[in-house]
């Protein structure tokens, strides 16, 4: 099984909190409307059949179903999953969320979605490459497929560690592994041997000052990708 029992655990312990915005999980609120925002410029997510790898609590899956797609939400996390289904039934936002691996939800339903989402998770499991693969197999032809992780750099190490965890304390101690954080050039091999396109990376900044995130055209820490399975 393509998966980090521990980095489960790290989200499980915390994940009764996902839904509270001053939580450990403040940062995928706060980041939230951007990379929702640029999804659907990207890939108008009205009417579109989407799937979220990794969907923990279901922030990103519910935001997306608001938007008007409809949703299926996947993750090994099951005390997050119940977070996400106990949360859609208050919000009466519909997301089907499902506990499975991605390799296996992509023997199950290759070629069925629109679009695939899989945010901020590479970088917690053991052969990110293989998930890349199963998001490949999962898509359309002709779908979109759209990623987000760290970057690995002096930099990056010295923010999304340093700072987010210890000086900011944006984020728990531990959060993140160094060593899995995952360059852009990696990413898009991993995407290109998967037999997808890319089609442009974005970076995300955070300005500890005004406390504001946003989307630019610096990849050196926290980047997204879209990528493109061709037709
Ligand atoms: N994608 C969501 C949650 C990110 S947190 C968002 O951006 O809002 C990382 C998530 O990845 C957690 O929910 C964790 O349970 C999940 N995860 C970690 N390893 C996984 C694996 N091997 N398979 C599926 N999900 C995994």
């Amino acid at each position: 099984m393509n998966a980090d029992p521990l980095e489960l655990q790290k989200f499980s312990e915390l994940a009764h909190r996902w839904w509270d915005p001053t939580s450990e999980f403040r940062p995928l609120h706060e980041i939230n409307p951007l990379r929702l925002e640029w999804i659907n410029a990207r890939a108008p997510l009205a009417g579109k059949n989407v799937i979220d790898i990794g969907c923990g609590g279901g922030i990103l899956s519910e935001s997306m179903a608001r938007k008007g797609a409809t949703v299926t939400g996947i993750d090994l996390g099951e005390k997050a999953l119940k977070v996400a289904d106990l949360h859609s039934l208050e919000s009466g936002v519909q997301v089907r969320y499902k506990l499975i691996a991605a390799e296996d939800m992509a023997a199950q339903e290759a070629g069925q979605y629109d679009v695939v989402t899989c945010m901020e998770m590479l970088e917690h499991v053991p052969d990110p490459s293989a998930i890349v693969r199963a998001c490949a197999a999962l898509v359309k032809p002709g779908g979109q497929v759209f990623f987000s992780t760290l970057n690995r750099n002096p930099k990056a190490y010295l923010f999304a560690v340093i700072g987010a965890e210890y000086l900011l304390r944006l984020l728990p101690k531990g959060t993140h592994d160094y060593e899995k954080f995952i360059t852009p050039s990696e990413l898009s091999q991993y995407i290109r041997s998967a037999g997808l396109e890319v089609q442009g990376f974005k970076g995300m900044g955070y300005n500890p000052l005004t406390k504001i995130y946003s989307l630019n055209d610096d990849t050196s820490v926290n980047y997204l990708v879209a990528a493109r399975r061709p037709l």
